[in-house]
């Protein structure tokens, strides 16, 4: 009987490795396990609605449940005991050879200062799942951005929300936006918008394109502060030759202004009456001190671990955490494994080592007398399969607004009423 292994997480980690796999031997029999009703983890559910080449990575991925063998079993929740969830790890573990966890980092990590708890603090994770309709994320509050935003962190992920919400109304054609999403947006009627992190910007984390592509929305009026920061860096430096292309915009008419402020640390934020009213840095010697009005807060400062998996105790006791193996039959990959660094096909090499790894410890291992997959369908009576994710997909494409490539079905009930043909007609 052919080796089973269960890879939990569908996101691009999980689908990459499923590839490096059948790849290196292809009798293996691999099933791509998710929480969620349907797959591809942040490439549905955290890539910008407005990057749509970016998703189309979905394709490719499509390839493995279409024509390689791969099964897809979603709306399986596992952990740990102590979580809750359908099943646990050590349960999941009985019934396959390999298990590997390739579940991601879906929290926000914290800035730990005072005030992070007001109304109107938001962290970039739970936004962008809001404006990807993440089922999990109809109670956040995107509505609810003020006229003054301050983003912290210079990443790629805090250039994707500014560029959101600097864009007007009629901006988002052709992308999986929800209109209800822009229209929040343009009723907010933002004003200021400012980008703040610690780096110097020529050591920002932005991708220049990035920054280049905000410079490209309508009515936008930028300033670019702390430069001197980066005296001496090189001329040939892409991010402040990106930054200098947004200097010059300042158009009469402009709507919005946004300002990009670099070697600030966060040290407060500051609320009246429990809602947000200031954010206050210094400069990392102390020198400086800077107090920006805000009524929205939106951090983007990276991502960990919502320890439904125990992943601190696993990575701790990993036997070779260069290659996935945290345990005998169990492995890590991608952003579970390494952190929450790295693009989409960054998890490629990565999977593939971890693949590589998984073949050689199966070489001596036994023909397999585990149950796999069977043993799920037999206990678990509304997971959901590839050919349900079809129906959804079709769906969602049919029943798209005007200028949109999608509307995304926003609840777990109406996904799964359309996956396992239940009779709720979605809304
Ligand atoms: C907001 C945002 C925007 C981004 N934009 C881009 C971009 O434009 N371009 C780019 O190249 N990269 C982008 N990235 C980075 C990219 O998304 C990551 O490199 C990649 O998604 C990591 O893949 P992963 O499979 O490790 O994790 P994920 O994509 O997070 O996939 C993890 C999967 O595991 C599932 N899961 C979690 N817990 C469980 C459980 N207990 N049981 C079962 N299943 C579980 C989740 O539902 C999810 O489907 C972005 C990241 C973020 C956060």
């Amino acid at each position: 009987m052919p080796h089973k292994i269960a890879i939990l997480g569908a996101g691009p980690s999980g689908c990459y490795l499923a590839q490096s796999l059948l790849k290196l031997d292809d009798a293996l029999e691999v099933d791509i396990i998710d929480r969620l009703p349907v797959p591809y983890g942040l490439v549905r559910y955290g890539v910008a609605p407005d990057h749509q080449g970016t998703k189309g990575v979905a394709r490719q991925f499509a390839r493995l449940f279409e024509r390689q063998g791969v099964t897809f079993i979603g709306n399986l929740d596992v952990c740990t005991g102590d979580h809750g969830g359908e099943i646990t790890l050590a349960e999941l573990r009985e019934l396959y050879d390999v298990v590997v966890l390739a579940t991601g980092l879906p929290t926000d990590q914290k800035l730990g200062i005072e005030g992070e708890e007001l109304e109107g603090v938001i962290g970039s994770g739970a936004l962008t799942r809001a404006w990807n309709d993440h089922p999990d994320s109809h109670d956040l509050p995107p509505a609810k951005t003020g006229k003054t935003v301050t983003v912290i962190g210079n990443g790629n992920v805090a250039m994707d929300i500014v560029r959101i919400l600097s864009k007007g109304e009629g901006e988002f054609e052709g992308s999986d936006f929800g209109t209800h999403h822009a229209e929040r947006i343009a009723a907010a009627g933002i004003e200021r918008i400012e980008v703040i992190g610690r780096s110097p910007a020529h050591m920002a984390k932005f991708d220049p394109v990035m920054v280049k592509e905000i410079g490209k929305s309508a009515r936008l009026r930028f300033e670019i502060a702390d430069l001197q920061l980066s005296a001496g860096a090189e001329a040939d430096n892409t991010r402040l030759q990106a930054l200098a292309t947004l200097a010059g915009i300042a158009p009469d008419d402009a709507r919005c202004t946004v300002s990009f402020r670099f070697g600030w640390s966060p040290v407060r934020l500051v609320g009246a009456g429990g809602k947000l009213t200031s954010a206050h840095f210094t400069r990392a010697d102390g020198s400086e001190a800077l107090d920006l009005p805000s009524d929205t807060v939106i951090t983007a400062i990276g991502f960990c671990d919502d320890a439904r998996l125990g992943r601190a105790d696993l990575v701790a006791g990993a036997t070779d955490i260069d290659s996935g193996r945290l345990a005998p039959g169990l492995y890590a990959a991608g952003w579970f494994r390494r952190g929450p660094r790295g693009t989409i096909p960054e998890n490629r090499a990565d999977s593939q080592a971890v693949a590589a790894a998984i073949v050689e410890d199966l070489a001596s291992l036994a023909a397999s007398d585990k149950p796999g997959r069977a043993a799920l369908q037999a206990r678990f009576d509304r997971l959901t399969d590839y050919a349900a994710w079809q129906r959804i997909d079709e769906h969602e494409r049919a029943t798209v607004s005007e200028g949109r490539v999608r509307s995304k079905l926003r609840s777990r009930r109406d996904m799964l009423a359309l996956a396992l043909n239940e009779t709720e007609t979605p809304s």
